[in-house]
């Protein structure tokens, strides 16, 4: 249900500069600049918080739509916890400019850099219907050669055929992502995607309006058919059934693959729709994950516990190039792979994925229902709030004292002698940056 529109971009364009790093300094990714897409993120500045998103609608929006859209962002800070500063922009479809118009200017107070705001686009998107739901572009800076997020931005781009309700449900997904990248690390897709979608499944009953259960979201919803649908027809197929979970790690962005494969030779061999690797089969291999580390649910959310909890036991693992890194690469005892092998008990990454894949290729709906939790587990997990005591937040990881920042580049290109290191600011181009998180 979150996959609707079609791949949203944004653009931000930003100043890559060369300069000595210091103490407090502000020096940007250097290897030797960040790729256009999707290229490495691993800090945040965000704040752990139970505070809804601030909501910038257009002015067509009624007020079902924004009280729907808060509910939906809600019921996944009570149980997985938030992140500020968040803004969540909700557009109308086919709306004149001057519905744009608080929008455009809020946006770009927000995600300005170096004069850039990608407003306009987003707005064109809107006024030609193109629905997309994504975490998108927040505030970014760059501290001692990495980037980090400053705040979150999550985007609702309507069409004709969105109502409040399935907003709202879109929401859970959204604000997940916020939730998920606050807290550091350059994580794969299927852990973000599955995750999101895992979200969905636990917190949909939740909602005043519905009455979905976490097995019935497992089996009809989550996706277009299904998640448990969507997941066996990509392990019947060639594709799914020869590579399985671990081309789910990378996602093409901008012609970049890192170790997957692109959408079309995914496609050409999982006829269905990639996305049942990256989402419908993440949620299950997130759902397996817990059973087979018997855990919960909600330890996996909101534990502190390495080899309880997944998001609050991750630390950043530092070392990724921003021009060519991708989350394979992260080594077996750092990052997420420490946070999910801690839980499942796998001494490496291949050996999860290899019993996950021999399960995955004979599982029945059955077998898959088998390993999800009863519903009554399920609402006593979601009953509560999270007060947020063993969340972690972005600031808990500083970027300055990471171990592996990349070395400092060389000095400014000039070879003009009366420039000196400390004058070695030079403006090496500005680039686009784009976020793909939908
Ligand atoms: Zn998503």
């Amino acid at each position: 249900m979150t996959r609707g529109g079609p791949t949203a971009w944004i653009f931000l364009a930003i100043i890559a500069s060369a300069a000595r790093r210091v103490a407090g300094d502000t020096t940007c990714p250097a290897n030797p600049e960040p790729r256009g897409c999707n290229a490495p993120l691993m800090f945040s500045k965000m704040r752990k918080s139970s505070t809804l998103p601030t909501v910038v609608a257009s002015t067509g929006i009624t007020q079902d739509f924004k009280d729907k859209l808060n509910e939906g962002h809600q019921v996944l800070i009570n149980f997985a916890g938030g992140a500020s500063p968040t803004t969540a922009y909700i557009l109308e479809g086919g709306g004149a400019d001057a519905a744009y118009a608080d929008f455009k200017t809020k946006h770009c107070e927000q995600t300005t850099f170096n004069g850039h705001c990608g407003a306009d686009a987003l707005i064109t998107q809107a006024k030609n219907f193109e629905s997309s739901y994504m975490k998108g572009n927040g505030g970014v800076e760059c501290v001692c050669g990495h980037k980090r997020e400053t705040s979150s931005g999550l985007y609702y781009i309507l069409d004709s055929s969105a109502t409040a309700r399935s907003v709202g449900e879109i929401a859970i997904h959204e604000m997940c992502h916020v939730t998920q990248t606050s807290r550091g690390e350059y994580m794969p897709t299927w852990l973000m995607e599955g995750g999101a979608v895992h979200t969905e499944c636990l917190l949909m009953k939740k909602l005043s309006w519905s009455t979905q259960t976490y097995e019935d979201c497992f089996r009809s919803s989550g996706g277009g058919g299904g998640i448990i649908p969507n997941f066996r027809s990509y392990y019947a197929s060639s594709y799914g059934s020869a590579n399985g979970l671990q081309k789910g790690e990378s996602r093409e962005c901008g012609d970049f693959v890192g170790d997957s494969d692109t959408t079309a030779t995914i496609e050409a061999g999982a006829p269905n729709n990639a996305g049942h690797l990256y989402y419908d089969t993440g949620a299950v291999a997130v759902a397996w994950a817990i059973n087979k580390g018997g855990i919960t649910s909600k330890q996996f959310w909101q534990s502190n516990v390495l080899g309880e909890g997944f998001w609050n036991t991750i630390v950043p693992w530092d070392g990724h190039n921003y021009a060519t890194g991708y989350p394979g690469q992260c080594p077996e005892d750092k990052g997420w792979k420490a946070s999910l092998k801690n839980i499942t008990g796998h001494a490496t990454m291949a050996a999860f994925y290899t019993e996950f894949d021999a399960w995955a290729r004979t599982a029945s709906v059955a077998d898959v229902v088998a390993i999800l939790e009863s519903q009554s587990a399920i609402d006593t997990q979601t009953a509560g709030v999270f007060d947020l005591s063993t969340a972690t937040e972005g600031t808990d990881h500083d970027p300055c004292a990471a171990k592996n920042v990349p070395p400092p580049p060389p000095p400014a290109l000039s070879s003009s002698p009366e420039i000196g290191p400390s004058l070695a600011f030079l403006v090496v181009s500005s680039l686009t940056y784009a976020v793909l998180m939908n």
